[in-house]
C-alpha cells in the first residue's frame, strides 16, 4: 500500500514542479497568469535560461516582487523569438514532456487502483465463506477501511491530475498558437519574414556543411502601387492574398513560400538548381497571369495582375545569405527593367566578382 502512494507522490512532484511553482509565483506577485508571464516563471524555475534567472534575482534584490511590467520586459528581453527561440522551444518541450508524464501517471493510478480493488474483492468474498476468529475479522476490517481511505486518496489524485493535465493542455495550445502567429503573415497566411530568415539561415548552413545547393526566387507584383491607388487598399490586400494562394498552390513538398515584405514574396527551393528554379518561376508567372481580379465588393472584373521574378542559386562556398538575396534581387530588377512579367536568373557569384 505504502509503496503505491510513495510512487504517486514522487511522480506527482516531478510532474507538477515547475508549472505549479510558476503559477504560485504569479498568484503571489499578483501577475495575470497569461502564457507570456507563465513562460517567464516556468523558464525561471526550470532553470533553462541562466541570464533570465540572474536578471530576476538581481531585480529581487531591489524590490519585494516582480511586477507585470517587469515580466513583460523580461519576456521581451529574454524570451521573445528574436532572442531565445530555442529556450522557448525547450520550455514548450518540457511542458509536452510534463503532459506525457501526467497522462502516463494517471493511467498507472487507474490500473493499480483497479487491480488492487479486484484483489481485495476476491479476498473478501473468500473470507465470507470461512469461519474466522473475531480478532482476525477486526484486523481485516481495519485493512478494509485503510484501503477505502487509500482509494479516496487515489480518486483525489486522479482529480488533481485531471485538472493539471487540462491546464497544461491549455497552456500548450496557447504556446503553439503564439508560436504559429509569430512565424505567420497575418494577411496572407504564408510564412512571414522572420520564418524566412530563420529557414534561409538554416538551409545555407546545411548546404555549406553537406556541400549541397538550393535556389531562391524573389517575386514582386508589377505596378502594384497604381493598382492600390486606383482601387484602394482593400482590393490591394485581396490581390496580395490571391498571389499568395497561387504561390502556395504551385510550390510543393519541401519548398517554402514566404511574404518577404509589402508586395514581395520569396520562395526557397531546397536541392534545386537554377534551371529547375527558372522552370518553377515560369509556372508561377503564368499561373498568376491567368488569374483575373474580381473586386469582391462590386463584382467588377479588374483584369490581370502580373509578377516579376528573380532566381539565384546558392552554390556553397563563402557566399553569405545577404549576398545571395542581393543576387536574387538584382535578377528581379533585371526582370523589371526588361519590361516586367518575366523571369531572370542571376549570374553566379563567381561571374559577378570577375
Ligand atoms: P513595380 O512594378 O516597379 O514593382 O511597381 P510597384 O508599384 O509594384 O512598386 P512600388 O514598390 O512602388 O509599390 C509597392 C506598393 O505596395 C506600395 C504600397 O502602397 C503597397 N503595399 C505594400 N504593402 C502593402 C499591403 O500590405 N497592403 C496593400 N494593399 N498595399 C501594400
Ligand atoms: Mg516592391
Ligand atoms: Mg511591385
Amino acid at each position: 500500500m505504502t509503496s503505491v502512494t510513495d510512487f504517486y507522490d514522487h511522480e506527482l512532484d516531478v510532474a507538477d514542479n515547475f508549472a505549479s511553482k510558476a503559477l504560485d509565483r504569479m498568484r503571489h506577485d499578483e501577475i495575470p497568469p497569461v502564457p507570456q508571464n507563465f513562460e517567464v516563471w516556468y523558464v525561471y524555475y526550470a532553470n533553462v535560461n541562466p541570464e533570465l534567472r540572474d536578471k530576476i534575482n538581481e531585480i529581487m534584490l531591489d524590490q519585494p516582487k516582480i511586477t507585470e511590467r517587469d515580466c513583460q520586459d523580461l519576456y521581451e528581453k529574454f524570451l521573445n523569438f528574436g532572442h531565445e527561440r530555442e529556450t522557448y522551444q525547450r520550455a514548450g518541450d518540457q511542458i509536452n514532456a510534463t503532459l506525457h508524464n501526467v497522462s502516463d501517471l494517471m493511467q498507472n493510478v487507474k490500473d493499480t487502483t483497479h487491480s488492487f480493488t479486484g484483489t481485495l474483492k476476491d479476498a473478501s468474498e473468500r473470507l465470507d465463506g470461512i469461519e474466522v476468529p473475531e480478532d482476525v475479522k477486526t484486523v481485516l476490517s481495519l485493512i478494509t477501511s485503510e484501503t477505502d481511505k487509500m482509494m479516496e486518496y487515489n480518486q483525489e489524485l486522479e482529480k488533481r491530475l485531471d485538472q493539471s493535465s487540462s491546464m497544461m493542455g491549455e497552456l500548450k495550445r496557447d504556446m503553439e498558437r503564439i508560436r504559429h502567429q509569430a512565424i505567420t503573415d497575418g494577411l496572407t497566411g504564408l510564412a512571414n519574414r522572420k520564418a524566412f530568415d530563420d529557414q534561409v539561415g538554416r538551409i545555407t548552413r546545411e548546404c555549406k556543411r553537406e556541400d549541397t545547393i538550393f535556389s531562391l526566387i524573389m517575386i514582386d507584383i508589377d505596378h502594384f502601387k497604381s493598382f492600390n491607388d486606383k482601387y484602394g487598399h482593400q482590393v490591394g490586400d485581396q490581390v496580395l492574398r490571391l498571389v499568395a494562394m497561387t504561390l502556395v498552390n504551385e510550390v510543393k513538398g519541401q519548398d517554402m513560400a514566404a511574404r518577404y515584405g509589402g508586395e514581395e514574396f520569396v520562395i526557397i527551393l531546397p536541392g534545386t538548381n537554377e534551371n529547375a528554379a527558372r522552370a518553377v518561376s515560369e509556372n508561377l508567372r503564368k499561373a498568376v497571369e491567368k488569374k483575373e481580379v474580381i473586386n469582391r465588393a462590386t463584382g467588377d472584373n479588374l483584369g490581370q495582375i502580373t509578377i516579376s521574378l528573380g532566381v539565384a542559386q546558392f552554390y556553397g562556398g563563402s557566399e553569405s545569405v545577404d549576398e545571395l538575396i542581393r543576387r536574387a534581387d538584382m535578377a528581379l530588377y533585371t526582370s523589371k527593367n526588361k519590361g516586367r512579367n518575366q523571369v531572370s536568373v542571376a549570374p553566379s557569384p563567381h561571374a559577378i566578382s570577375k
